[in-house]
């Protein structure tokens, strides 16, 4: 069988990196050898920025209600191409199925939220500003853009730019994880159906290296990284350094707040998707559990740990389990399962107690497979690694709470905050929640959400570097530049 290349696609061709490396990618849940990824050089990096700097010049001066044309087009191709990309992403990051086409279907309302820049780009204009004096804002589009991905989401997050930076007359050079590279090229060749013109989209793919050369490169005016809060402020420190906009939209330890009032049976479902869907992989994947009273917290450990243990572990494209509701694939890489089984060791000498450990766990007939079972830590202390640190896999660690005010200063003193859910049955309890806890994106009675593309998507603290959100309106204000028009009335010239 012959072994699948990504490529580049630059300036409307598909083009194979010259030799400056090559890396393998693998199934996870088999760990089979799927296809290489190229390390793209700075040669290449640097002419793909070139590439979209020249369409750039037209693309901009095209009208808007043009340039969402192909976006209707592209949201289309992707609704006819969902189920095979599906498969695609599923194959190489690992997610289950019905994961994948609900993050397929993200990435097409993002698509179809952009086609609305005629209206989102308006500017606005203040007649009369001041004496014999008209006010006018413009928004602007920029040039050529960034966007670094990470290996977890590798349709969607894309998405959260892609769109928007076409819409707005910007172009793009794009570089998925290279652990992940084969959804973006299929998705690529729907866009290359989709009618933007040569250069407006770029496909690069490549490691730390190429993201580099693309930060660095004078004509990219602005980058968006999703990755860890490392690598992210590396990142925003740079493009701060270099005085271009970013976005860098990193790590999280999200928690879910159960109040004594919480319907535990109701929502116990609920709890387990969010914490073991894409095997914990997720920016919003909820990993730390508070419970809050003595009662509850008994009845939480118990009933989470029996939940946790009827979580279907297998390789998801296996046809034998592609209708399970509840499936969790294995995790990344052999170096992620190793973190990963490290960190549960640390927690056992933290003092915590391993209510149900997922290490050496088998899946018959995919025992190369990267997999880790479903993992749950009671007795867990604020301060501890297995609370502190993001694990990003299936570890869920449980705490108790003797009030809602200890809940919320447990969330409010941890580093990340992108994600916090509650549940209760309470308005007083909710309302302080949504008002107090410092994270992003909050969650009442459902698992930490992942808002809908009409809505913006950042956390907060060492979850999010920088000002500017994903999605939404306010990415328009991250890819336009306001131009304030101060013009004094023109004085009556009668032909
Ligand atoms: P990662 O930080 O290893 O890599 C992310 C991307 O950055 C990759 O494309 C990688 O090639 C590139 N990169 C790596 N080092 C770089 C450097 N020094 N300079 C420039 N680019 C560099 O992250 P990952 O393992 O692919 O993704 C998982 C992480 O992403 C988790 O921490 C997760 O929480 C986070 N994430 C955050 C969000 C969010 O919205 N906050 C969403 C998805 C994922």
């Amino acid at each position: 069988m012959e072994i699948k290349k990504a490529k580049n696609y630059v300036n409307g061709q598909w083009v194979s990196p010259t030799n400056n490396g090559w890396m393998d990618v693998n199934n996870p849940s088999t760990g089979k050898i799927i296809g290489k990824v190229p390390f793209s050089s700075l040669t290449e990096a640097n002419s793909a920025v070139e590439v979209a700097l020249k369409a750039y010049k037209k693309w901009k001066d095209v009208p808007v209600g043009r340039r969402v044309q192909p976006l209707f087009k592209l949201a289309q191709l992707l609704r006819e191409n969902e189920e095979k990309i599906s498969r695609v992403l599923t194959e190489e990051m690992g997610k289950s199925l019905p994961d994948s086409r609900a993050e397929m279907k993200r990435a097409i309302e993002n698509c179809e939220a952009a086609c609305g820049m005629p209206i989102l780009q308006q500017g606005e204009k203040l007649v009369g500003a001041s004496l014999n004096i008209d006010g006018e804002v413009l928004r602007m589009p920029i040039g050529v853009f960034g966007v670094i991905a990470p290996f977890n989401f590798p349709a969607m997050v894309p998405f959260w730019f892609l769109p928007y930076a076409l819409a707005t007359g910007n172009t793009l050079v794009l570089k998925p994880s290279e652990r992940v590279p084969f959804t973006m090229q299929f998705i690529t060749e729907l866009i290359e159906k989709s009618g933007f013109p040569p250069g407006v989209f770029n496909l690069l793919n490549g490691n730390k290296e190429t993201a580099d050369a693309l930060v660095s490169h004078p004509s990219v005016k602005g980058v968006s990284i999703v990755g860890s809060s490392s690598v992210c402020r590396q990142v925003a420190e740079k493009c701060i350094r270099l005085g271009k906009r970013f976005q860098a939209m990193g790590s999280a330890k999200n928690h879910l707040v159960i109040m004594p009032d919480a319907k535990i049976d109701e929502v116990i479902r609920n709890m387990i998707t969010s914490c073991y869907g894409c095997a914990g992989q997720r920016c919003m994947a909820s990993s730390a559990i508070i419970a809050v009273g003595e009662k509850m917290y008994k009845t939480v450990c118990e009933k989470f740990v029996q939940a946790s243990k009827k979580v279907l572990v297998a390789n998801p494209l296996d046809p034998a389990f592609q209708k399970e509701e509840m499936l969790m694939g294995p995790v990344i890489s052999p170096k992620a399962k190793q973190f990963i089984s490290d960190m549960i060791e640390t927690g056992v000498k933290e003092g915590a107690t391993l209510a149900l450990d997922g290490r050496n766990y088998v899946v018959e007939g995919n025992e190369n497979g990267y997999f880790i079972g479903p993992t749950v830590f009671i007795d867990v202390k604020p301060g501890m690694s297995i609370h502190t640190t993001e694990i990003f896999g299936p570890v869920v660690v449980i705490l108790k709470a003797d009030s809602i005010d200890t809940a919320i200063e447990i969330i409010n003193n941890h580093k990340y905050g992108n994600g916090a859910s509650i549940y209760t049955q309470n308005g007083y309890y909710s309302r302080r929640f949504k008002l107090e806890a410092e994270a992003g994106m909050i969650g009442i009675n459902i698992g930490i959400p992942a808002p809908v593309a009409a809505l913006p998507f950042g956390g907060m603290k060492e979850s999010l570097f920088s000002d500017i959100k994903a999605q939404g309106k306010s990415i328009i204000d991250f890819y336009t530049e306001e131009k304030i028009i101060t013009e004094r009335y023109w004085p009556e010239n009668k032909i």
